[in-house]
C-alpha cells in the first residue's frame, strides 16, 4: 500500500496563535507540511527560507495587512510563485475586491467550510505547480542559452459565457464588458462542448453553475470533458455559483476549474478574478512559447518533433534538483518499441519511420500537458513526469502502453494496419524526505534504474510496464 505523501508546503500567517493552531491541525490532517508566522515580517522571511507552495493569511496582521503582504510579494516578483489565500472574519464585497486587486488568489470569510478550504488549497497548489513546472522548462532553455524575453500583457481575446439559459448570460455580458474588455460569446450549456471544439478555442470560459438537477450534472460533465481534451484543457475556466454550496464549489475545483465565485455574479469581482486568472494562464503560455520557439531547431528531433536527447538530459537534471528541493515525487519512463527491427525488415525503413512518427503522436496524446516526451534513441523514448506519484505514473505508463497496442498502425507499404507494441521501464524519483542527508540521485543513476526496469519488461514478454522503486532491487 502507498503511504500518503506530503502534498505541499503551506505557510499560515495569523497574529493569534489559537487561529494558527486550528488551521494547522486541519491542514496537517490533510497531509500538508505547515509552517507558521505570527507577523508579516516573519512571514516574508519564511517565504524566502522555507519556499512554501502557498500562503494562507489572516486579513489583519500585527504589523500590517494581507493586502500589504500581497504588495510586498508582488514587488519582489513572488506574487505569481506563491499564491495567497486570505481568511477574513467577514469580508464585504468592497473589501474582497480590494484584497483581490492587491493580488490575492482568493478570500474566504469565516466561518470557513473545511471541505471548501481544502478544495481551494488543492486548486492553489495545482496552479502553483503548473507555473513552477513550466518555469523549470524555461530554466532549461536558459541553461541552453536560448530563452526569449516574455512579451507584454495583452487584454483577453475571446470569452465564452456558458449556462443553461441565454438571457441571464446576456445580462452578465453587458455588465462585465465595461470591467473587462473582451469578445464575449453566449453559448448554451448543451452546445458548449461542440462549440469548444470548432475553430480556435477561446481564452476563457465563464460557466454559470445552475441551481438544479440535470443541468448541474451537465455542467460537471462539461468541466471534466474540458479538462480531459487536449483541445480545451488550457482554457481558463471560471465558475460562477448562484447559490453558495461549498461541496459543489469544491467538486468544480477538484475537477479542474481554475476558480470559483461562490457568492454569485458580481461584475467587478468577476472581472478582477478573470484578470488574475488570465495573467497566470498567459504566463504559462509564454513560457511554453519561449520553450517552443527558442528551442525548436536545436532541441527537437526532426523526424518526430519530440524533444531530443540534448534537451532531455539537462531537463532531467533540473527536475531532480527541483523535486528534491520541494520534496515532490516525480517519475521517469524509458520506453522502447518491441521488435522494431522486424518492422524495418518486413516493410522497409520508410515504413519504420512512419511508425516512429505515429508513436510520437500517440505518446504526446497519452501524457499530460506538463509531462515531457523525448526521443532519446532510434526507437527509444523518455517521458518525464514532474509532480507525479506512483499511482499517477503507473496510470500514465499503462495508458501509453495501451495507446500503442490498442490500435494497429496504418503504414505505407503494408496492406493492412500493423500491430505495434511498446515496453516501458518506469522509475520513481527518490524520495529525498527519506534520505535528507544525501545528495539527490544523479541523472545517470535514475536512467539506469529506468533502463533496468525496461529490460525487465522485455524479458517478461514485452508490451508491458515494469517498475523500479527507489531503494529496491530491479522491478517487481
Ligand atoms: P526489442 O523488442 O528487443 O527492442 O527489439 P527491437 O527489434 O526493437 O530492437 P533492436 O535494438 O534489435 O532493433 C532496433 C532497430 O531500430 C534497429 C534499427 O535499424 C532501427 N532503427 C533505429 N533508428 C531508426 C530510425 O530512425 N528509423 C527506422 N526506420 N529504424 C530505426
Ligand atoms: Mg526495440
Ligand atoms: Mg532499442
Amino acid at each position: 500500500m502507498e503511504v500518503s505523501k506530503v502534498q505541499g508546503k503551506i505557510l499560515i500567517i495569523d497574529g493569534i496563535s489559537t487561529n494558527r493552531i486550528v488551521l494547522k491541525v486541519k491542514l496537517t490532517a490533510a497531509f500538508y507540511d505547515v509552517v507558521q508566522a505570527g507577523t508579516m515580517a516573519e512571514a516574508i522571511e519564511l517565504i524566502h527560507t522555507e519556499k512554501p507552495d502557498i500562503v494562507v493569511t489572516a486579513l489583519d496582521l500585527p504589523d500590517g495587512s494581507a493586502a500589504q503582504l500581497c504588495a510586498a510579494l508582488r514587488s519582489s516578483g513572488l506574487s505569481e510563485a506563491v499564491p495567497v489565500l486570505v481568511i477574513a472574519c467577514s469580508a464585504e464585497k468592497d473589501q474582497r475586491l480590494q484584497i483581490l486587486r492587491a493580488g490575492a488568489f482568493d478570500v474566504m470569510s469565516k466561518p470557513i467550510n473545511e471541505t471548501l478550504l481544502l478544495g481551494r488549497v488543492r486548486n492553489m497548489i495545482r496552479a502553483h505547480n503548473k507555473l513552477a513546472e513550466w518555469q523549470m522548462r524555461e530554466d532549461t532553455s536558459c541553461a541552453l542559452g536560448l530563452a526569449e524575453a516574455p512579451s507584454d500583457f495583452v487584454v483577453p481575446g475571446n470569452v465564452f459565457m456558458v449556462g443553461p439559459d441565454a438571457a441571464p448570460l446576456q445580462g452578465w455580458t453587458r455588465q462585465l464588458l465595461p470591467q473587462l474588455r473582451a469578445h464575449y460569446t453566449v453559448t448554451l450549456l448543451r452546445d458548449a462542448m461542440a462549440r469548444l471544439h470548432t475553430g480556435a478555442p477561446p481564452d476563457a470560459v465563464i460557466l454559470a453553475l445552475p441551481e438544479v438537477g440535470d443541468e448541474i450534472e451537465e455542467s460537471f460533465r462539461l468541466i471534466s470533458a474540458m479538462r480531459a481534451s487536449a483541445h480545451s484543457r488550457d482554457i481558463a475556466l471560471m465558475i460562477v455559483q448562484s447559490s453558495t454550496d461549498p461541496l459543489r464549489a469544491t467538486s468544480a475545483l477538484d475537477m479542474g476549474a481554475d476558480d470559483v465565485m461562490t457568492k454569485g455574479f458580481e461584475p467587478e469581482e468577476l472581472a478582477q478574478r478573470m484578470k488574475l486568472l488570465l495573467s497566470r494562464k498567459r504566463r504559462v503560455a509564454q513560457m511554453l512559447q519561449s520553450v517552443r520557439t527558442g528551442l525548436r531547431e536545436v532541441v527537437n528531433d526532426p523526424l518526430t518533433g519530440l524533444y531530443n536527447r540534448r534537451y532531455a538530459m539537462p531537463y532531467l537534471t533540473r527536475l531532480i534538483e527541483r523535486s528534491a528541493g520541494n520534496r515532490t515525487p516525480f517519475a521517469v519512463i524509458i520506453a522502447d518499441l518491441d521488435h522494431f527491427k522486424q518492422i524495418n525488415d518486413q516493410y522497409g525503413h520508410i515504413s519504420g519511420d512512419a511508425v516512429l512518427v505515429e508513436t510520437a503522436k500517440r505518446l504526446r496524446l497519452a501524457v499530460r500537458g506538463t509531462d515531457v516526451v523525448a526521443r532519446i534513441g532510434g526507437e527509444e523514448f523518455m517521458i518525464a513526469m514532474p509532480a507525479t506519484d506512483l499511482t499517477a505514473a503507473r496510470n500514465i505508463a499503462s495508458r501509453i502502453c495501451k495507446a500503442i497496442s490498442g490500435r494497429p498502425f496504418a503504414i505505407p507499404g503494408a496492406a493492412k494496419p500493423v500491430s505495434v507494441t511498446i515496453s516501458l521501464g518506469l522509475a520513481l524519483g527518490k524520495d529525498t524526505a527519506l534520505t535528507d542527508a544525501h545528495a539527490p540521485e544523479k541523472v545517470d543513476a535514475l536512467l539506469d534504474r529506468a533502463d533496468k526496469a525496461l529490460y525487465g519488461a522485455k524479458v517478461q514478454g514485452r508490451n508491458r510496464v515494469s517498475l523500479s522503486r527507489p531503494e529496491s532491487r530491479p522491478a517487481a
